[in-house]
């Protein structure tokens, strides 16, 4: 396995008085071991600051992203975030094309594949989501479906942008259902996912990029998942705002990691 992400998804949820609780409580039980993962929380945008201000000030070494970005750096875009927004309260990671966003906000595969590039020119890390629907998965069209998500999130990326990225596999119908994918179908879909990737920027690149699972991960059922040859974290939506499950998932990780 190569060096885990565990990433906290937070969604809309936590004010930014609740996101500096529930990001010091966390920061709280860091321990010396989580220097193996990269610990990653994802809070609503209006809390980065209050988060990185937390993180920063107990010198922790886990990092803050967004869930989300405009490709432009400035401009009329009501209601969007820029990347030099976001680096200037200590962004380092962005989520991009959660399912949550393409399907109820109609983020396309282009505006995806914007997103990707304008972070990876700036040298942001970037965790796209793919995963395909319960429909998709019943007619057995779900691989297809998730490496055209992956060729359209990469396309025109080299193999040095390409380190930039790394590919969250959630199946939509195991994102905040309780239900799973099973661990042989999330490292099928990953292995596959790798070798879409080894296409577009080369076996290197691919051999080096981290796979996530994502999909009502919890404490009880990561273990498998993290000991799949393709699978390198997880992307944790539910869980990641219960700070004892949280801090179980690093752990766990940072056990699959030795
Ligand atoms: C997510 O938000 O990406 C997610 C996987 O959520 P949950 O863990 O709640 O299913």
């Amino acid at each position: 396995m190569k060096r885990p992400i565990m990433a906290g998804n937070w969604k809309m949820n936590m004010t930014p008085a609740e996101s500096v609780v529930l990001s010091q409580s966390i920061s709280n039980r860091y321990k010396g071991s989580w220097d193996k993962v990269d610990v990653v929380l994802f809070p609503p945008s209006i809390d980065l600051r209050s988060v990185f201000t937390v993180l920063d000030f107990d010198k922790s070494l886990i990092e803050v992203g967004a869930q989300n970005v405009h490709w432009e750096p400035s401009g009329a875009y009501t209601g969007e975030i820029s990347i030099p927004m976001l680096k200037d309260v200590g962004c380092t990671w962005c989520i991009v094309g959660h399912s949550e966003r393409r399907s109820m906000f109609g983020e396309s595969d282009m505006d995806v594949n914007r997103k990707v590039i304008a972070l990876t020119d700036a040298g942001m890390n970037a965790i796209v989501c793919v995963g395909e629907s319960l429909a998709l998965r019943e007619s057995g069209d779900a691989t297809q479906f998730v490496c055209d998500q992956v060729k359209a999130a990469l396309a025109g990326l080299d193999a040095q942008e390409a380190a930039f990225v790394s590919i969250a596999y959630e199946p939509v119908w195991a994102i905040g259902t309780g239900q799973t994918a099973t661990p042989e179908q999330a490292q099928q879909m990953a292995s596959a996912i790798r070798s879409t990737v080894a296409d577009l920027v080369g076996q290197e690149a691919a051999d080096a990029m981290r796979i996530l699972y994502g999909g009502s991960m919890k404490p009880a059922n990561a273990e498998l998942f993290l000991a799949c040859p393709d699978i390198d974290g997880g992307l944790i939506g539910g869980a990641a705002l219960k700070v004892a499950d949280f801090v179980e998932l690093v752990n766990q990780a940072v056990a699959s990691a030795r």
